[in-house]
């Protein structure tokens, strides 16, 4: 098939990244968009959302457009354009640090506000952290699955269940006909668009 065509044909899935500053979500999506890991760079700067296209087995091919924040989550001030429309979430906490754990519960309850059909998946991430000796678990699997959600640990650093992760987001999208996440695209690109003009 036409590979333009194939993914013209896709379903745009919106996924939000969420929880504390430093849980890793940056660089979660950095693994999976690019299969890299900088830890010396500031990844919190940078663009809204990334897209990439993932084959499915039910759904065809899937466009996971993933929002991530650039750095307003330290403010507790994510607009409501960012979860507008999310049909996933991915609620990050880092398995090392208890404290990030805790504050899963403000997330999700910030997202349920805003958006109420968006599917969660509960993200305990740097499990190398814990096999290298670094530094002590503060947080298992059990802990995470409070939440009633499909839950995962992650090493971006040694690329451990990331794809898997976003591999699962994308099969468990509803098959859909008329994906509201495009609108909220041109929308964002038109922002987008004018803050260039309003930047320099
Ligand atoms: P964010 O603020 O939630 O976006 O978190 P970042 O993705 O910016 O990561 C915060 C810090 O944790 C950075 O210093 C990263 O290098 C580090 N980090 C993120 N993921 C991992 C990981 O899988 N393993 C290790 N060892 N460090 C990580
Ligand atoms: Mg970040």
């Amino acid at each position: 098939m036409d590979k333009r065509l194939q993914v013209r044909k896709s379903s745009i899935c919106k996924v939000v990244m969420l929880g504390d500053a430093g849980s890793g979500k940056t660089c979660l999506l950095r693994r999976f968009m690019n299969d890299m890991f900088d830890a010396s760079t500031q990844p919190t700067i940078g663009a809204a959302f990334g897209t990439k296209t993932v084959m499915t087995s039910n759904n065809g091919p899937v466009s996971l457009q993933i929002w991530d924040t650039a750095g307003q989550e330290r403010y507790q001030a994510l607009a409501n354009l960012y979860y507008r429309n999310a049909n996933a979430a991915v609620v990050c906490c880092d398995l090392t640090d208890l404290r990030s754990f805790e504050r899963l519960e403000y997330w999700i309850k910030q997202l349920r506000n805003a958006e109420k059909g968006c599917k969660i998946y509960a993200c305990g991430n740097k499990a190398d952290l814990i096999w290298d000796g670094i530094k002590n678990r503060a947080v298992t699997l059990q802990d995470l699955q409070i939440f009633q959600t499909k839950v995962f640990e992650t090493s971006s650093k040694m690329s451990y269940n990331v794809f898997q992760l976003f591999q699962m987001i994308a099969d468990d999208l509803e098959p859909v006909e008329n994906n509201s996440s495009v609108s909220t695209q041109v929308n964002v690109n038109a922002v987008e668009k004018q803050n260039e003009k309003k930047c320099c």
